[in-house]
């Protein structure tokens, strides 16, 4: 979690120059030693104590100087809180308290410069830098920075977040707030931030496949010839192959020792279950794709004839974890394999991301600017985004937008459906069609740089949660 602690190297380059305080009091003195010789030793005391108060004026000027310099243009930092706890005609006031230091506050200025510009006139935008102002901190109560306090006209707060907060997280917070900023705005300004509008919340035919016919996992069908069983307290959790199997594994918080003595898989030959640890298995590669296909079998003859016939590589369980667990989402950790993955290029190096909404969560992993490859889910068009300082910095197509995969909670929230069940699109029009093509999803659509900043806002707690199974118990 981030302190309120001063990062060392903060502050660097803002203040007043050292030359500045020197070549003033240099100044004095030479005055002074001039002064001096000219008029006699007899006034030396009052040209002394005169020389002391323009040296003092210095040092006073310096410091003014240096909390000026110590905020970014502006802003209005130097006046601390009592100036600026009261709002300036009648405007809602959005406070941003955080450093010139910390990662995240920096990620925020640029957005604070936007805003300020785009809504000038119907929002106020401040910034205080709570190390240059230690007690305009404190006044607020502030337990992390950044910090963004929403005021609204009269003054009153209304809402804080804490940490990293998106452009579009604050604009739809103030919407949330009942608070319309969009009063006054150029005519061209609501078409240009307008995202896809698509949505289906309701599923358009009901999924009627029997329950144990449903991988735990990944939502698909479940292949009687493939499937695992997990046994629990609740029953036995039941996954479409072993590469869910290993899915599951690689994103459980419980302790993991023996867990794989829980598990049996489906003997291909003859259809009995099988313990995982005692089971050989086939491993072999789709021709087209190069992805993985795996078949178990309890006994080798039977393991043997298969690979006569259909080629493959003969693994032990210790074998095919190792080989199943190499290669995982930089966001979640989940086991991937990469002809299923996105492709995230973040400082020269490659990782994946399990889902299109995790390979943009590699930026908020990191902290870094990423590359983000990911094929459209209906018809395998590349698009490629690159982030900068935690925003879309450029995407290719333009047009591409993101599904956000949703389901009904229990309580009738509607919360993320999983990784299985988000993608991007080179269009709205090829998202409507994947849409139509399932008709059991729920979800709806948004701006790739909506589905960045969801990943944006998540703290490095949330992020350590992400995309985990608590427990393994049937759905
Ligand atoms: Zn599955
Ligand atoms: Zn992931």
């Amino acid at each position: 979690m981030l302190t309120l602690a001063q990062c060392p190297c903060s502050g660097g380059g803002q203040g007043a120059s050292p030359l500045l305080f020197f070549g003033l009091v240099a100044c004095a003195v030479w005055l002074v030693l001039r002064i001096g010789r000219k008029d006699g030793v007899s006034r030396m005391s009052k040209i002394w104590k005169i020389a002391i108060v323009v040296a003092l004026a210095a040092v006073v000027a310096i410091v003014i100087i240096n909390k000026q310099r110590g905020s970014p243009p502006g802003t209005d930092s130097a006046k601390g809180a009592a100036q600026v706890s009261q709002p300036a005609a009648g405007l809602p006031r959005l406070l941003d308290l955080g450093s010139v230091s910390c990662i995240p506050c920096k990620m925020m200025a640029p957005i604070l410069e936007e805003l300020k510009k785009e809504y000038e006139g119907r929002l106020q935008v401040e910034f205080i830098d709570v190390m240059a102002n230690p007690d305009a901190g404190r006044s607020y109560h502030l337990s992390l920075i950044p910090t963004q306090i929403f005021f609204d006209a009269s003054g009153k707060e209304r809402f804080r977040h804490e940490g990293f907060f998106s452009k579009e997280d604050i604009l739809a917070k103030w919407k949330e707030l009942g608070v319309d900023l969009s009063a006054g705005a150029p005519a061209q300004a609501p078409q240009a931030s307008a995202g896809p509008t698509f949505s289906r919340l309701e599923p358009a035919k009901a999924d009627d496949r029997p329950r144990d016919a449903i991988c735990y996992m990944c939502d698909g069908d479940i292949n009687p010839k493939t499937l695992v069983a997990v046994k629990s307290a609740k029953g036995d959790v039941r996954l479409c192959g072993p590469h869910c199997y290993f899915i599951m594994y690689s994103c459980l918080t419980e302790d993991k020792t023996d867990f794989e003595k829980k598990v049996f898989v489906t003997d291909w030959a003859d259809g009995k279950m099988v313990p995982l640890t005692e089971a050989l298995f086939l491993y072999g590669a789709e021709e087209k794709t190069g992805r993985p296909t795996i078949k178990a079998f309890a006994d080798r003859d039977a393991a043997l004839k298969e690979r006569t016939a259909s080629g493959g590589t003969l693994v032990g369980f210790d074998a095919l974890q190792t080989q199943e667990l190499a290669c995982r989402c930089g966001f979640c950790d989940r086991a991937v394999y990469p002809q299923d993955a996105a492709s995230v290029r973040v400082d020269g190096l490659s990782t994946w991301g399990c889902c299109s909404h995790c390979a943009l969560g590699v930026a908020a992993r990191t902290g870094k600017d990423i590359e983000v490859h990911q094929p459209d889910r209906l018809t395998g068009e590349m698009i490629v985004v690159k982030t900068a300082s935690g925003s879309v910095a450029s995407l290719e197509p333009k047009t591409a937008v993101a599904w956000f995969g949703l389901r009904k909670a229990p309580d009738g929230k509607f919360v993320s459906a999983g990784c299985f069940h988000q993608g991007f699109f080179v269009n709205e029009d090829n998202l409507k069609k994947w849409v139509e093509q399932n008709p059991t999803k729920t979800g709806k659509a948004i701006t790739i740089a909506q589905a960045l900043a969801d990943k944006m806002k998540l703290t490095p707690q949330q992020i350590q949660k992400a995309c985990k199974i608590g427990e393994c118990a049937p759905k």
